[in-house]
């Protein structure tokens, strides 16, 4: 059964299969509950998906349900359903990757010294929209300068001017994400620069080279966290690997150290290693990949070569 309110009932008729439509006007947490009282005879387990109902919602829902009815969080259930991809799932999310990537042209085009981060943001998400995107996948990260230090450093209103810039951007088209990572450098590189550029590069070229099935996603994670400690960067490199991505853009499995998920055709992950020196500068280069019966399949196809501006 599918319970909601009168602001739905033309879309639920049209896109729900297999299931009961009840329009309510309660919350429809309430309506599930309510409905269940009138039938749980016996004690029962009211299953919830723990990353996703709020608090609150839990609360309700338990005013609404008879004691005999316990409530037990579940975690990653649907989430596994969904780490593997279908046919047409891949083909929606080969769309949208190759959307990503050719908007990546603006992102170029609209970085200039002394434009705001907010204006190159803008541009971008101006020409995805134009392009069909029904949205971004998140909020999108430009990091330009010092700022380029921070992992998740959304636009701002701050000036572009010499140094790295992080360009982190995905657009949802028919439903499902992509994700992407660039860094482009304003003026001309130091050697420091492009040796810290190669370094960040060098390891996620290592970690898409292991990508196949039958590894864990730990260890993939291990080999981009190795060549980093060989150009001795490691301790810059604050956060996982990657991530799934499909309808949402963070989904199973994760790519991180110690993770023992492993890899089978048809996940959809991530891989992006950064370095982040604190007050100086930061690099991160991500691709989005589809796990294949051999190895992968890049779904990202921009250049990786440093674009200098
Ligand atoms: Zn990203
Ligand atoms: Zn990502």
């Amino acid at each position: 059964m599918l319970f909601t309110d009168g602001r739905y009932r033309i879309q639920a008729g049209q896109e729900v299969n297999g299931a009961r439509i009840v329009i309510g006007k309660k919350a429809p947490a309430v309506q599930a509950a309510e409905w269940m009282s009138g039938r749980a005879r016996s004690r029962l387990n009211l299953g919830i998906e723990a990353e996703y109902l709020t608090v609150s919602t839990r609360s309700a829902l338990q005013k609404a349900l008879p004691s005999r009815v316990r409530i037990g969080a579940t975690a990653f259930m649907v989430e596994h359903l969904r780490m593997i991809k279908d046919a047409a799932e891949l083909a929606r999310i080969r769309k949208a990757a190759q959307l990503g990537s050719n908007l990546f042209r603006h992102v170029v085009k609209a970085i200039r010294p002394g434009v705001t981060e907010l204006g190159v943001a803008a541009e971008l998400e101006y020409q995805a929209r134009k392009e069909g995107a029904e949205a971004m996948s998140f909020e999108t990260i430009i990091a330009s300068g010092k700022r380029s230090a921070l992992p998740h450093g959304r636009a701002t209103g701050a000036r572009i001017g010499k140094g790295f810039v992080v360009c982190d951007f995905g657009v949802i088209l028919a439903g499902y994400c992509s994700d992407m990572t660039r860094t482009l450098h304003v003026g001309e590189p130091s050697r420091a620069a492009r040796s810290f550029y190669r370094a960040v590069l060098e390891a996620q070229q290592a970690a898409l080279s292991v990508v196949r099935p039958g590894i864990s996603t730990g260890e993939v994670d291990a080999v981009a966290r190795k060549l980093l400690k060989k150009s001795g960067l490691a301790k810059y490199f604050t956060h996982s690997t990657g991530h799934g991505v499909g309808l949402e853009i963070h989904e199973a499995p994760r790519v991180a150290a110690g993770q023992k998920e492993i890899l089978e055709p048809g996940m959809v992950i991530t891989i992006e290693p950064g370095a982040y020196l604190p007050e100086k500068w930061g690099v991160r280069i991500e691709d989005m990949v589809a796990v294949t019966e051999r190895g992968c399949e890049v779904l990202t196809p921009t250049s990786k070569e440093l674009i200098t501006i």
